[in-house]
């Protein structure tokens, strides 16, 4: 079996099924949404919203603002079109860079709105949309497979020796589909428990003594 495969083997096996992406309905603070399921339309919209929210900043912060909006009824296409970029601006504050953030979700809107395939091509033609957020809003909110590649993931693999620090977005991509299955579940877990690792043992300083994944790393 190849690392990567193993890698992920190890980290499901440890910290168990991570079940993202993370919508309001499975905030346990929102009350009004025990028991209720958004439509999958919504799922998306919100997962989109987040993936955008979630650039440059820590996600408890995404959280904050996507709670705001939620609060409000604006997770949804139709009345975000209609609220104007500034105001936007103010109910998303707590994500950081919420101006331009704001002018992303317009700009992604006016995309939703034109019908046009959501496509990865598509998706990086919008302003404001990167590789990491487009494979974000394919893999878990159009459930393509697409491996999302974030700091976290860049910055574990370095450590471990399979990756190099000057290695491009699409290179770290092509490592990961090139030695896993082309698995939607599999990517959307794999990228989730990353995240979990690097919180709980791949930290700025590591905790390597400790980490399940030391007897395969490079820096231990
Ligand atoms: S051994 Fe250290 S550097 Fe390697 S993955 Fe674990 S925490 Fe990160």
């Amino acid at each position: 079996m190849n690392k990567i495969k193993r890698i992920y083997d190890i980290l499901y096996k440890n910290y168990g099924p991570q079940g993202w992406w993370p919508l309001t309905e499975r905030y346990k603070f929102i009350p009004e949404h025990k028991g209720k399921k958004p439509s999958t339309r919504q799922r998306k919209f919100e997962i989109i919203i987040g993936a955008i929210l979630t650039q440059n900043t820590a996600w408890k912060n995404v959280e904050k603002a996507l709670v705001e909006l939620n609060k409000r009824k604006l997770l949804d296409v139709n009345k975000l079109k209609s609220l104007p970029a500034k105001k936007l601006g103010e109910i998303i504050r707590s994500s950081g860079y919420y101006n331009q953030k704001a002018k992303k979700i317009k700009a992604m809107i006016k995309f939703l709105e034109s019908k046009k395939p959501v496509t990865r091509e598509n998706l990086l033609s919008i302003w404001g949309v990167g590789p990491e957020t487009a494979d974000s809003i394919l893999l878990y909110a159009y459930e393509q497979p697409f491996f999302v590649i974030d700091a976290y993931t860049k910055r574990i693999f370095t450590r471990i020796g399979l990756a190099h620090k000057k290695n491009l977005y699409n290179e770290l991509q092509e490592m990961f589909h090139k030695n896993l299955r082309k698995d939607v579940k599999v990517f959307k877990e794999y990228h989730a428990l990353l995240v979990e690792h690097a919180k709980r043992y791949c930290r700025t300083k590591p905790l390597c003594k400790k980490c399940i994944l030391k007897k395969f790393c490079a820096k231990k």
